[in-house]
């Protein structure tokens, strides 16, 4: 059986953890999906005095040509990179080089990959800062050369809207099983999307995904799919363009 209940409780802890920390910090890094940088922004606004950068992680899975749109779009408080491997995130850090000891934290909806991108800044020596005024729970404060990281993201629930619901199900942001009763609808669509030319069918025959009975598992198909579209494996897709971008 599907389990329907999961983040209300770690969200709700999320909310709490970043009023907190964000009380000592002065830079959030707000970490969002390269594939779709609208639709993976949380519901979130930068409280006054606190400056925030968008980071488009998993830029290796994105369009290269869009997400030069997007960074130009959103201007210098926008960097592309991919956390898996740090590329990119030496800019990050010649940027906070530049600032005047930062403290930052990283927040963003589930799996753009803060937790990533947390690891890629903390240096190799890793020092905590003892007794931080203002925060006392939930994450740690590491000394870096450059100033100092909230060890512990801070995730938000995603926006739903009808068009985000597909695109976030896609990039694995939410439990699709959540929201759909079975995964052959976000499978379907996904293909509609990138304009495939193939169907679920052929796609569990092909790999042999078939029930007693010999009839084609669709569900273990449409999984499938959408674990090789996340990965990157379908090629590299950008799912939203900067309005007026020309294309
Ligand atoms: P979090 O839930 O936001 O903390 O996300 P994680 O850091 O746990 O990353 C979620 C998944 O995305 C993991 O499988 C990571 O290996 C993968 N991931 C994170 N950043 C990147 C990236 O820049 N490129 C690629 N290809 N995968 C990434």
């Amino acid at each position: 059986m599907r389990r329907r209940s999961w983040y209300p409780g770690h969200i709700a802890k999320g909310r709490e953890l970043i009023k907190e920390a964000l009380r000592y910090a002065n830079l959030v890094l707000v970490v969002l999906d390269a594939r779709a940088p609208l639709s993976t922004f949380p519901p979130w606004e930068s409280p006054k005095g606190k400056e925030f950068w968008r980071v488009l992680n998993k830029a290796d899975l994105a369009d290269e040509e869009a997400t030069s749109k997007w960074l130009s779009y959103f201007g210098e408080k926008s960097i592309a990179v991919n956390s898996k491997t740090g590329e990119g995130v030496d800019g990050i850090l010649r940027r906070l080089r530049e600032l005047s000891s930062p403290k930052v934290m990283v927040i963003g909806i589930p799996n753009v990959g803060k937790s990533s991108l947390i690891n890629r800044l903390l240096g190799r020596r890793r020092a905590q800062v003892g007794a931080v005024p203002g925060v006392t729970r939930g994450g740690i404060w590491f000394k870096e050369s450059w100033g100092l990281l909230f060890d512990t993201p801070g995730i938000l629930e995603p926006k739903l809207t009808e068009e985000s619901k597909l695109i976030l199900s896609w990039l694995g942001c939410l439990r699709e099983d959540v929201l759909w009763e079975s995964l052959v609808t976000p499978a379907l669509y996904l293909i509609e999307r990138l304009s495939l030319s193939l169907s679920l069918e052929e796609l569990a025959r092909r790999r042999g995904f078939l029930k007693r009975g010999g009839e084609p598992d669709l569900e273990k198909a449409a999984s499938t799919l959408l674990r090789d579209f996340r990965d990157g494996r379908l090629g590299r897709w950008t799912l939203e363009l900067p309005p007026c971008s020309g294309s």
